[in-house]
């Protein structure tokens, strides 16, 4: 059993919005094919992955450093231990060779884009859904999701913004959140007001998201104006590195602070559990699997925060794809982003499973389900 290639383009994701930070109509991704001589059907098991949206391709690290030390690596080295299957985590350990601890950054990026696609093929040759392979019979086939949308955009005006929110409830969602800190503080309430009108003026299904704009003055008046409103959470409000600043602001702000789609490695996350003083029965976790190192990453970020006294219920990751719809299912996390119809082909989830009531199906086909989306398929064949 040997890995014979590992293939990477940089692929357009075609999201023409903004937030309060930055526009995404440049955003790309790296997709990734790892090739087996695994044979299936007369065909090669192939394993997929991408990285999630925010972070761009991340071909040059892929090509010059990730790739060849796993292709280096001798039939023997890239198996587990029973050579029944490849070792996504032993062939991540190899990917980590020669690379210092500490500065995470794109580096992160590139090892999970790799890793997915590790991962994919992995559950493939065992022929299981990856969520029933790393979650067994405590796995969820049924997941939560939320949309995640109101990008700010001039022409739709707070009208279009309700009119969004309105199509996310008849495509079955039953919660949403809308961006902030991209207008005035006085433009972004009449904006929650709005759709909170809408929700019934229920705050616990509206989120907001900061993407990490606010300065701490800032950050204070904006909790001082939403707490009324009683919101589902106020995300990222400050920068994602500043623990003290978020600390503040969770010791000034009655209702959830939800951050970490923007810490890329265990570490970053302990220190945000260690130093942001976020509650274990309030706040919320949203590390993004397919920018923080991947599956197995993932995996131990969890494992610390149960270590730490946290539910896994309490960590619904940012992404929106796949990949971080079949770990909310194999780990018991509480719930996953989706953006309907944005961050195409790569966001959303299998074709034949509709929102309904706020939940959605884990798709049940071998690996991660990526064939189960078709627009998304047509671009990762393109590799092969
Ligand atoms: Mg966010």
């Amino acid at each position: 059993m040997q890995i014979t290639d590992i293939r990477e383009q940089s692929v357009a994701m075609g999201a023409a919005m903004r937030n309060a930070v930055i526009d995404f109509s440049k955003m790309t991704v790296s997709a990734v094919a790892v090739v087996t001589d695994v044979m299936r059907d007369g065909k090669p098991v192939i394993g997929y992955g991408f990285n999630s949206n925010g972070r761009y391709a991340q071909g040059e690290i892929i090509r010059a450093r990730l790739a060849p030390r796993i292709l280096a690596l001798s039939s023997e080295e890239q198996q587990n231990a029973a050579g029944d299957n490849i070792d996504p985590a032993r062939l991540r350990a190899a990917m980590l060779q020669n690379e210092k601890p500490g500065g995470h950054g794109e580096r992160a990026v590139a090892v999970a884009a790799v890793e997915i696609a590790l991962w994919d093929a992995a559950a493939k040759i065992a022929d299981v859904p990856l969520w029933r392979m790393i979650g067994g019979d405590e796995a969820e086939s049924r997941v939560f999701v939320y949309a995640a949308g109101g990008y700010y955009d001039a022409e739709k005006g707070i009208l279009g913004l309700v009119e969004e929110v309105r199509g996310y409830l008849a495509q079955g969602y039953t919660w949403a959140k809308i961006k902030i800190g991209g207008a005035s503080l006085e433009e972004d309430m009449r904006r929650i007001e709005a759709v909170l009108e809408l929700l019934g003026g229920d705050g616990s299904r509206l989120a907001v998201d900061a993407n990490g704009r606010f300065d701490l003055q800032t950050a204070l008046k904006y909790s001082a104006a939403m707490a009324p409103y009683n919101l589902r959470w106020f995300e990222e409000p400050g920068d994602p590195l500043d623990y003290e600043l978020n600390a503040e602001i969770v010791r000034n702000y009655p209702n959830a602070v939800a951050t970490g789609e923007n810490l890329l490695s265990l570490q970053d996350a302990t220190n945000l559990i260690r130093h942001g003083a976020l509650r274990r029965s309030t706040d919320y976790l949203q590390f993004d699997p397919a920018l923080a190192y991947g599956v197995t990453e993932t995996i131990a970020i969890t494992a610390m925060m149960e270590a730490e006294g946290w539910s896994p219920r309490r960590f619904i990751p940012h992404g929106g794809n796949l990949l971080a719809l079949a770990l909310t299912g194999a780990l018991n996390l509480g719930g996953c982003e989706s953006y309907p119809g944005v961050f195409q082909p790569f966001g959303g989830f299998a074709d034949d499973t509709p929102i309904e009531d706020g939940y959605v199906s884990l798709p049940d086909a071998p690996g991660i389900g990526f064939e189960k989306k078709a627009a998304l398929y047509e671009v990762l064949l393109g590799l092969s």
